[in-house]
């Protein structure tokens, strides 16, 4: 282990919330917990510059999900082919619309905010230079927005809409779709390759 940190530098285990002492990295050293293994500080330079890419992918996959078409579904002759966001304005005029808000809100405009702060957050950190204005109140932005974003629970919240309405109507699946499938997996690559910790310590120092 290198060099000692300070007595009240303690980092708790995500998976196992064991308490260890946090020592300083290199630019190129991994920390996994001792007892379950699991990452706990991953190689920094890199890591922010793999999350900044998989931030700015899933900004493009977003736009694709929201713009393309999302279903079609075909019954009787009739057939009717819709993105999201056209779904979202269909309601927008009536008493649902503060549900539609809402609903594109959670699906779409949360995690796109989200997406924006990490990438102000990391953009300078990954190119070696001193954090941007306002980056600690802007991560601390994307950390309150996690468990209110909701692109995988919409996905499985349609497939099992899928599935009951498969027996009335013929149902394709409209590029958007498969946008956020990926959108999903980016995600979490994402959440797997972003270690909090290395952050903090990172806006700390500059
Ligand atoms: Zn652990």
């Amino acid at each position: 282990m290198p060099k000692a940190a300070a007595p009240g530098d303690m980092i708790a285990c995500p998976e196992c919330d064991a308490l260890l002492r946090a020592v300083p990295l290199g630019p190129t050293e991994r920390a996994r917990c001792p007892r379950c293994g699991s990452l706990l500080v991953s190689p920094r330079v890199r890591s922010f510059l793999q999350v900044v890419a998989l931030a700015f992918t899933a900004l493009i996959l977003m736009m694709a999900a929201v713009f393309f078409p999302f279903l079609g579904i075909a019954a009787h002759g009739l057939s009717h082919e819709s993105s999201v966001i056209e779904v979202a304005l269909a309601f927008s005029d009536g008493w649902l619309a503060p549900l539609s808000v809402a609903v594109l809100a959670v699906i779409v405009g949360l995690p796109m905010l989200r997406f924006c702060a990490i990438i102000y957050v990391l953009w300078p950190l990954a190119n070696g230079r001193p954090a941007w204005p306002k980056a600690r109140a802007a991560f601390r932005l994307a950390e309150g927005l996690t468990p209110w974003s909701m692109a995988e629970i919409f996905i499985v919240g349609t497939a099992v809409a899928l599935v009951k309405i498969g027996g009335l109507a013929t149902i394709s699946i409209g590029p958007a779709f498969w946008a956020f499938c990926g959108l999903v997996i980016v995600t979490t690559l994402k959440n797997a390759f972003m270690s909090r910790w290395s952050i903090w310590a990172a806006l700390e120092r500059s």
